[in-house]
């Protein structure tokens, strides 16, 4: 089923029956039938083009902070870009970077090229393709912001070349959610500021995040989007949830909007907790809580 994927990517960037709790920050996952490493987009195109003739399924992941996978795992291929794919250029306001870049990464690049627009991506664990496509942000800035155009690889392993209109970005979506878009490249507009006032405003970013985030435990951030005019975190505290586990699975008792791995969760603890408090959310606030983190695997 495999032979062709060999033919294209040499052994030393396959891995079989890959556990992806080790590619996740929630550290909870089963196994991929086979993680691949791709270098270049070229790979990749030719990777998509494979599985689409073979009928294998794929699926692309960055750095995994965003990411609940089951605990039987995925059944295909997973294509990681967080691991490649990290060239990022300069061009007086303009960043162009590719998807593997850390987006820590590249706000500290933009910092000390004196652009602002990218502060509040700093404490942001995920890379930029996974930032694009979950139109990432904090602290009143958001992706959306400063991109001005996104390369991605479609089912058929062409690549596009996306406007922001066609980007179709909302709270913590983008077209690329749908249609197995792979991104590969995002082209930022920056404003010109003083490093100083730049660097201050992510240290204080980092500074809240250290103060109201239990960035010590394993997790994937905010567990649910914000409804409008709800925030979670005190809505899990009104209701007494903070603090309770299912498992190893807990809602931190830090930040009620994040759910923590105590050490042993499963997936399942976590989906668990996950639709425990979305059913006592309906019942006592007729809220409907959307999860933000992307479950994938077998069910
Ligand atoms: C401690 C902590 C704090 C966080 N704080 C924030 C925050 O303040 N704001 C915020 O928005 N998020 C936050 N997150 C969530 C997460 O970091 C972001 O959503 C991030 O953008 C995900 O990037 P990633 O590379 O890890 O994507 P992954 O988790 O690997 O993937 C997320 C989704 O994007 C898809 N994807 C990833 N890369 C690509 C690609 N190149 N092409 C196509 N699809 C792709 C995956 O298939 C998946 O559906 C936080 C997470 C943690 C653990």
């Amino acid at each position: 089923m495999y032979n062709r994927i060999l033919e294209i990517i040499p052994e030393e960037r396959l891995r079989w029956q890959e556990p992806l709790s080790a590619h996740t920050t929630f550290k909870v996952g089963g196994p991929a039938d086979l993680m691949v490493f791709p270098q270049s987009v070229e790979e990749i195109q030719q990777l998509v083009r494979t599985c689409r003739k073979d009928s294998i399924p794929y699926m692309v992941i960055g750095l995994g902070s965003n990411l609940l996978v089951r605990d039987k795992g995925f059944r295909g291929v997973i294509i990681k870009i967080g691991h490649a794919l990290k060239g990022l250029y300069i061009s007086e306001d303009e960043i162009m970077a590719e998807a593997g870049i850390r987006l820590s990464e590249l706000s500290k690049k933009a910092a000390a090229h004196c652009l602002s627009g990218l502060e509040f991506a700093e404490g942001i664990p995920g890379s930029v393709g996974g930032a694009v496509v979950m139109n990432a942000g904090a602290y009143d800035g958001e992706m959306s912001q400063v991109l001005t155009a996104v390369s991605a690889i479609d089912r058929s392993g062409d690549l596009h070349t996306f406007t922001p209109e066609e980007m179709a970005f909302g709270y913590r979506s983008s077209i690329f959610q749908k249609g197995d878009w792979i991104v590969v490249s995002a082209l930022m507009k920056l404003s010109p500021g003083k490093r100083e006032d730049i660097e201050a405003k992510m240290r204080e970013y980092a500074r809240l995040r250290r103060e109201k985030q239990p960035l010590y435990m394993p997790s994937a951030g905010s567990i649910f989007k914000r409804p409008p005019g709800v925030y979670v975190g005190p809505l899990l505290e009104k209701m007494g949830l903070k603090g309770f586990k299912i498992g190893d699975a807990q809602v931190s008792t830090k930040h009620a909007g994040f759910i923590v791995n105590c050490g042993q969760a499963t997936a399942q603890n976590i989906i668990d907790l996950i639709q425990h408090i979305q059913h006592r959310a309906l019942e006592e606030y007729n809220i409907v809580l959307e999860p933000e983190v992307r479950i994938i695997g077998e069910e």
